[in-house]
């Protein structure tokens, strides 16, 4: 039988303190004990259901966590201040001085600077590799490779990376499969295809009201403890802990995480569809086009569709600028980074979040300067949309007539 996330979240049961039908908000950083052995396990880590410091788990968090967690598929989660503060902890956690990781080349921006800027002052290095290429990818580990890292549906190009295909890699060198799945939440359970740890960046679809930062790392109870452990764990210690009313916050938009990527879906297939019959580059895994079209199909869970994102190449960074400042002006969505907002949101990444990316491993990626990148929104009347956004690109000249 095939997962449904959905139902995970929705058959998850609280109550608030009061008998409330959310969660009571823990709006404390510290926590008291009636008596100091109590104390002492809970440090410890071995008094269930105790809390002593905010950074270490509040109940607010925990709740968040579970949620994700039954999302996914995984034992338990840790939720984090925010995306980077969920892939940093891991990536430190699961490397040492010396090792060794093997990255998709197409990952957010952050990703990217962190492995190829940070990561070698202590000795971690990367190789940074085509994911849809699994020669390749098993090509490049080596005896010090511990980590095998991807974003299931990669920023800003949309690969589709083979989950099934990298878990046989990564089990067969025993390592770690690591999925950034912030694009594709609900539509993907990378669990199900074999990853062993799925991090999300909250800020994006998940909380999908662009008004917080947050993440979280979903992945077995052993190495969530580890993360957490309060004498050697990177989350504990590098400290990115979210707070408990955002915890909560976060937790509400959660259950209409569902509805909100049908919408998604529904909007942005029906713009890519249209979008190339006019002739225009349009890269969208839904569309038989799509290189990765049938990894998607063997990996997703159908209700969901194929996500909200797509990427529409007009020839030129200027027509690029002038058609996202003019669908501005008409209202059609925000020239803004990001993306799982209810309004549309558009940006060229090239000159944006994928700019920690030098200019000539842009190119080499296909990472053009006339991409655009759509985050498609909630609109209710998308066929209003198109028409809109169609009289821009003919206002623009970013149509050229189809060839006979
Ligand atoms: C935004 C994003 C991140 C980083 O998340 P933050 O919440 O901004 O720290 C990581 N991965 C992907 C795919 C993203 O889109």
């Amino acid at each position: 039988m095939k997962f449904k996330p959905a139902n995970e979240i929705q058959d998850l049961q609280y109550f608030g303190e009061f008998g409330g039908v959310n969660p009571s908000i823990s709006d404390s950083s510290t926590y008291t004990f009636l008596s100091a052995k109590t104390m002492f396990d809970t440090f410890e880590g071995n008094a269930d259901g105790c809390y002593l410091y905010s950074r270490h788990s509040t109940p607010s968090n925990l709740y968040l966590g579970a949620a994700l967690a039954a999302m996914e598929g995984t034992e338990t989660a840790n939720v984090a201040a925010s995306g980077m503060g969920a892939i940093t902890p891991t990536l430190l956690q699961l490397c040492q001085a010396g090792d060794h990781v093997v990255s998709s080349r197409t990952i957010y921006g952050g990703t990217y600077a962190f492995l190829k800027n940070f990561a070698p002052r202590l000795s971690i290095t990367t190789s940074f590799v085509d994911i849809t290429n699994l020669e390749a990818v098993e090509a490049a580990i080596t005896k010090d490779t511990k980590v095998l890292y991807c974003e299931s549906v990669s920023n800003p190009l949309l690969e589709i990376a083979d989950i099934e295909g990298l878990s046989a890699i990564a089990k067969r060198h025993h390592l770690k499969l690591v999925v950034d799945n912030t694009f594709s939440p609900l539509s993907i359970s990378p669990v199900n295809h074999g990853a062993d740890v799925v991090i999300h960046s909250l800020t994006k679809f998940i909380n999908g009201s662009s008004d917080t930062v947050g993440g979280v790392v979903c992945g077995t109870q052993e190495f969530i403890d580890e993360l957490r452990n309060v004498n050697d764990g990177a989350s504990m210690l590098l400290g990115p802990t979210m707070d408990s009313l955002r915890a909560a916050s976060v937790l509400k938009n959660l259950r209409t995480l569902h509805i909100r990527m049908m919408q998604h879906s529904h909007n942005a297939m029906y713009l890519a569809e249209r979008f190339e019959n006019l002739g225009l580059r349009t890269v969208y895994p839904g569309l038989p086009s799509h290189p990765s079209h049938e990894v998607f199909n063997r990996h997703m869970n159908e209700k969901y569709g194929y996500g909200g994102m797509l990427t529409v190449d007009v020839g030129s960074l200027e027509k690029a600028n002038a058609l996202m400042e003019l669908m501005q002006e008409r209202n059609l969505g925000y020239l803004a980074v990001s993306l799982g907002f209810y309004k549309t949101l558009f940006s060229a990444p090239g000159t944006s979040t994928s700019s920690e990316i030098p200019e000539d491993e842009q190119a080499a990626m296909g990472l053009t300067d006339g991409l655009i990148r759509f985050s498609i929104g909630l609109d209710a009347d998308i066929e209003r949309t198109y028409e809109m956004m169609k009289s821009c690109m003919e206002e623009i000249g970013v149509l050229v007539p189809k060839m006979a």
